[in-house]
């Protein structure tokens, strides 16, 4: 396809090593022989970039297998400690900070709960940039790895994300009271992180969509939707293979459509919201309403303890129809062909709840595009924001043939 400007050797050698690299980390290892027709390079081509690519340190070797007769081929994969991505998952009562290696090994953690949870539902952000910047410090430490490996540091967020600005990303949080919150220059500020430190912020429902398209219940849909359940609701769209973002990256604001009009009151300030009934927080707020009570000090104990109580049978089934009718909304507006339902909340409710959200969904969707859909729980666990957080630099990585920080920031890419 003619593009807007030629490319030059730099790129075309660029592009090469960024084929090698991506179909090593997925589909590795494989050997030199296997990599040619899986990626359409000649073999002269293949010899070339992989050992550049094992000169860099990227590649190693992962033992061998006999071919026919001949002498055994190397296996070849990704190098997991070459270097090292960090995830960041800034929820609503606690910010947690994951190392990890390029395999996606987790090697060190911090978290750390909001300092006096949420004040009147909103949060400051100076406390959220001053507890990712000493998670940061932690797990670098922790993990005993040296900082000039970090390729870059992946961050999910509860809100949307708009990063078309000249102040790089801007969080606009509405259920947190974050109003424009220009999180990518305060976490730039002098004394915060590393001004040299690729930093990739997103919604945290996107990043979780990213973990399991990855590594979970999503790899090998091209179109899927990927439901986020916790203190809040939200979604990530996969459309054809891309995370779908509308003109200004909101898209995927699936907890604030409307599930009945003038209903209950949404912490976004609108009434009848899906998350209103079926986020962790709601569903908490309507069981203490029928008289419900609990003894665990944070949310997750809270919700094990309501799912342990005969007494909230017929709210869970109610639930299980809110949330059901939300995933027909889905099904109608996108026709995936998946919709993973993940998130903490999810997963805990997930056991529970998901045969009767099936068969809500069904009793509310069209039948030719229901019938298309299988709606599944998330197979990643509580991490999968960190983890898909961290896939943001992680691909940058792989699509610029793995060329380090100062390269990246020097405009290469
Ligand atoms: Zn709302």
């Amino acid at each position: 396809m003619p593009g807007p400007r030629r490319r030059t050797v730099r790129d075309l050698r660029r592009g090469n090593r960024a084929v090698v690299l991506r179909k090593l980390y997925f589909d590795g290892p494989l050997s030199r022989q296997e990599l040619g027709p899986l990626t359409a390079l000649s073999s002269g081509s293949i010899s070339n970039v992989v050992a550049e690519l094992v000169a860099d340190g990227l590649l190693e070797e992962a033992g061998s297998v006999d071919s026919d007769g001949g002498r055994p081929r190397t296996l070849l994969r990704v190098a997991p400690g070459s270097g090292h991505v960090v995830g960041v998952d800034v929820g609503e009562t606690r910010v947690r900070v994951e190392l990890f290696d390029l395999a996606l090994n987790e090697l060190a953690r911090a978290d750390a709960p909001l300092p006096d949870g949420r004040r009147d539902g909103k949060y400051d952000a100076h406390d959220v940039v001053r507890l990712i910047a000493r998670g940061l410090t932690q797990v670098i430490a922790g993990a005993g790895v040296a900082p000039e490996t970090l390729i870059g540091v992946g961050i999910g967020v509860p809100g949307i994300v708009d990063a078309s600005g000249p102040a790089g990303a801007v969080v606009h949080g509405q259920t947190i009271g974050w109003d424009a919150v220009p999180l990518e220059e305060m976490l730039r500020a002098p004394g915060e992180l590393p001004p040299e430190l690729p930093l990739f912020i997103d919604n945290g429902a996107k990043t979780l969509g990213r973990a399991e398209m990855w590594f979970g219940a999503g790899r090998g849909a091209r179109n899927a939707v990927i439901a986020l359940i916790g203190s809040g609701v939200g979604a990530c769209v996969i459309a054809d293979g891309v995370p779908y973002q509308g003109s200004s990256s909101s898209a995927g604001e699936w907890g604030h459509t409307v599930l009945q009009v003038g209903g209950r009151e949404c912490r976004c300030g609108a009434r009848g919201c899906l998350e209103a009934y079926v986020s962790a927080e709601s569903l908490l707020e309507r069981w203490r309403e029928a008289g419900g009570t609990w003894t665990s000090p944070d949310e997750e104990g809270a919700l094990a303890e309501l799912l342990e109580d005969p007494a909230t049978e017929g709210l869970l089934d109610e639930t299980a129809e809110y949330l059901g009718a939300g995933i027909a909304d889905l099904v109608n507006l996108f026709n995936p062909e998946r919709i993973v339902v993940g998130g903490w909340a999810g997963l805990l409710l997930g056991p529970r709840l998901i045969e009767p959200v099936r068969r809500a969904a069904a009793a509310y969707a069209l039948r030719h595009p229901f019938a298309q859909t299988t709606v599944e729980l998330g197979r990643l666990g509580t991490d999968a924001v960190t983890v898909g957080a961290a896939t943001l630099p992680l691909e940058r990585f792989l699509e610029t043939g793995g060329a380090r920080r100062e390269r990246i920031v020097s405009g290469a890419s």
